[in-house]
């Protein structure tokens, strides 16, 4: 059976329509390009503060990453801490990993505070080994995350896997706790409901196509009309574009995609992932998975590319023949859905934040931006208020650009660095 080329998280909840299009306003204070987990909260938040707000978004309000993730709501940064350590010094450290332990916090807060159904639980995070080397690499991480940020992650030894995992594809795993998971769709509607009832107005169908500084103002041009505001406010992640070139040129967009299996028995579901986690392997070219209403959500990064009709399919074999990897049990199961969403990967891998030419920006999540976006859009949104988003802990490093300057928006590189990928792979 060939799968559905649709995003399975779709299914399960009304995802915000283009049905009942708001005409747009004239004037607003503030303008948030971006209809995702950043854009909507940070109009939420600026709403709540009593900042006339509305959202510009290209396609339907949560139409991007935001609804077609895995849901994983994660502890730390998608580079290492010791990384991050070395890097930037231990006071930022400290202050970066805390942000991500308050941003888990922060959409449990939401989920709970806005009533929202979607699932939201501390499943926890499994991180598995793929060689004997990467487990040896766990024990040193658990004495160091309890040294440099008193945070407890926990060994699961090779013999113990099965507590934790029902497949013999890894050498031992590392646990913490503290990580949840959610559907994303699901949540996503939610917050954009509770964005509404905060004040701000959603805008579908409102692509920005230009943006204009004239003196303290700015001149935003869309494909249905034109608005007058005082600042802006961009959230657009993997789909940023020429509307604002200076952003474009740092970050890179990356796709991702996903399997959904058809529903498998209690049974088999217990035996894949007894305590129901948030799975990634330990590999550059890494696959990520956790089940939902009984069926296994299985990720990677099979192509490069953001999604297109190509990519999706041939992503669909290559996710089957991964997954039949880690659970061969799985071998007869129907793939009923795959689908494929685009990442925003920096050049240093860091997620930004900061004021370029007066536009604000949080950008640059690298695939762990479920927890991580709802957090900056917040806060990004008050600093924005406070005018001191120069203290913020994400905007206290440089936001490189590509070395020698080699990028203007268009992905040239990625087949290299896929390859790249693979090669470290092979090798580390
Ligand atoms: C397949 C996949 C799996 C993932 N899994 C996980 C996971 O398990 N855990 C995790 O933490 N993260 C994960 N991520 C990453 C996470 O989904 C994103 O980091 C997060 O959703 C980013 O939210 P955002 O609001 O910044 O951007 P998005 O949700 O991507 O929203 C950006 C929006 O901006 C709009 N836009 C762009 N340009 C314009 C314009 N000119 N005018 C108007 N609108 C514009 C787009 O249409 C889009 O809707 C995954 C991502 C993908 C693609």
């Amino acid at each position: 059976m060939t799968p559905t080329q649709k995003i399975y998280w779709h299914t399960t909840v009304q995802m915000p329509s283009d049905s009942n299009l708001t005409p747009l306003p004239e004037k607003v204070d503030v303008a948030v390009i971006g209809g995702g987990f950043t854009g909507l909260n940070a109009a939420r938040t600026l709403a709540k503060r009593g900042v006339n707000v509305a959202v510009l978004e290209a396609e339907t309000i949560g139409w991007g990453a935001s609804s077609r993730n895995g849901g994983m709501t994660l502890t730390g940064l998608k580079v290492s801490m010791q990384t991050v350590i070395k890097r930037y010094g231990r006071e930022i450290a400290r202050k970066l990993f805390q942000c991500s332990l308050d941003s888990v916090a922060t959409v449990e807060q939401i989920v709970k505070e806005e009533n929202i159904d979607c699932g939201f639980s501390r499943y926890g995070h499994l991180v598995t080994a793929s060689k004997p080397a990467h487990y040896e690499g766990f024990k040193a991480e658990v004495d160091f995350m309890a040294k440099e940020f008193n945070h407890a992650v926990r060994l699961i030894p090779q013999k113990d896997l099965k507590s934790e995992i029902g497949s013999d594809a890894y050498f031992g795993a590392l646990v913490d706790e503290v990580s949840g998971g959610l559907n994303p769709a699901q949540y996503v509607s939610g917050l954009a409901r509770a964005t509404e009832k905060a004040g701000a107005t959603l805008h579908a169908r409102a692509h920005v196509n230009k943006l204009e500084r004239r003196g303290k103002r700015f001149f935003i041009q869309t494909q249905r009309g034109a608005l007058e505001v005082e600042s802006v406010l961009v959230g657009t992640s993997g789909y940023t574009g020429s509307a604002t070139k200076q952003l474009q040129k740092k970050i890179i967009p990356i796709g991702s995609f996903i399997i959904a299996t058809e529903r498998l028995s209690d049974e088999l579901v217990h035996e894949l992932s007894p305590k129901n986690r948030m799975i990634f392997d330990s590999m550059h070219y890494l696959n990520y998975f956790r089940l939902w209403d009984n069926r296994m959500i299985f990720g990677g990064r099979a192509a490069f590319f953001p999604e297109n009709k190509n990519t999706i399919a041939r992503s669909a074999e290559i996710l089957r023949r991964e997954m039949l990897e880690v659970y061969p049990q799985l071998k007869n199961v129907n793939i009923e859905y795959v689908w494929g969403g685009t990442l925003d990967f920096a050049f240093d891998m860091m997620t930004h934040v900061g004021e370029v030419d007066g536009i604000y920006y949080s950008l640059g999540y690298a695939g762990h931006g479920v927890a991580m976006a709802t957090y900056l859009g917040k806060t990004v949104a008050e600093a924005m208020l406070n005018g001191n988003i120069k203290e913020h802990p994400f905007s206290q490093f440089n936001f490189p650009g590509a070395p020698l300057g080699l990028y203007n928006g268009y992905p040239w590189f990625l087949p290299f660095a896929g390859a790249w990928h693979k090669i470290l792979d092979w090798v580390e």
